[in-house]
């Protein structure tokens, strides 16, 4: 477990998560680094918790989007906003060491506002080729935001793909565009739908399981 220890004239002995992440110990000046770790280890489940809590992302950390690997790079500023710059390789944060903003979500803001789009375009490419594939032809796509559902199937073919989706590996993608396509076949979650999806993807339960144990960290 890494941390810095700042040594302070207090009595007692305080930890503290940074922003960005960080462990910080602030501890008077006598206790000695064999007690402070010998505490850290007793408090190792607050500490995961709260870091867990307060964000996700760290420094060298990477984000999955449309499939590839962005690496985040954290920048330390003056400034008290979270600014974030998205290029081709990268997304630099620029944050205030004192911030408690949590940076996952300001990084998932951005690129639904600015990146929706993509995404988008992303989805439409897929379901022309698996549309292709299965012979069934959605009438229109839609992406949007969702909170509980990755995808959905109107009565008169309607498809409509959360936004969230955006973060998750392409082939998990793929398993909702066929999973929403197959509902043109067969209005309902039937043997027979599960059948015809599994008839496209074969491996389809293990997308289901990515999905299920991954929610979390697609969240908003
Ligand atoms: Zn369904």
């Amino acid at each position: 477990m890494e941390y810095k220890v700042i040594r302070k004239k207090r009595k007692t002995l305080g930890i503290k998560i940074s922003a960005g992440g960080e462990l910080f110990v602030y501890a008077p000046t006598y206790v000695s680094i064999k007690t402070i770790e010998n505490i850290l280890v007793k408090r190792k489940e607050w500490i995961e918790e709260a870091k867990n809590k307060i964000k996700k992302y760290v420094h060298g950390d990477r984000i999955l989007f449309l499939g590839k690997e962005y690496k985040i790079n954290l920048i330390k500023t003056q400034d008290k906003n979270i600014n974030i710059e998205f290029d081709a390789s990268k997304f630099n944060v620029y944050i205030y060491e004192e911030n408690s903003c949590c940076i996952n979500d300001k990084i998932k803001d951005l690129l639904y506002s600015k990146h929706k789009e993509d995404f988008f375009h992303m989805i439409n490419h897929r379901i022309n080729i698996l549309s292709e594939k299965m012979s069934v032809k959605p009438n229109k796509v839609s992406v949007r935001y969702q909170k509980t559902i990755w995808g959905s199937c109107s009565g008169d073919d309607n498809i409509s793909i959360n936004f969230k989706l955006a973060l998750a590996p392409l082939d998990v993608v793929d398993y909702i565009l066929i999973h929403e396509l197959c509902h043109i076949l067969h209005k309902n979650h039937s043997k027979e739908f599960w059948m015809a999806v599994q008839s496209f993807m074969p491996d389809y339960r293990e997308k289901r399981k990515w999905l299920k144990t991954n929610s979390c960290n697609l969240s908003f």
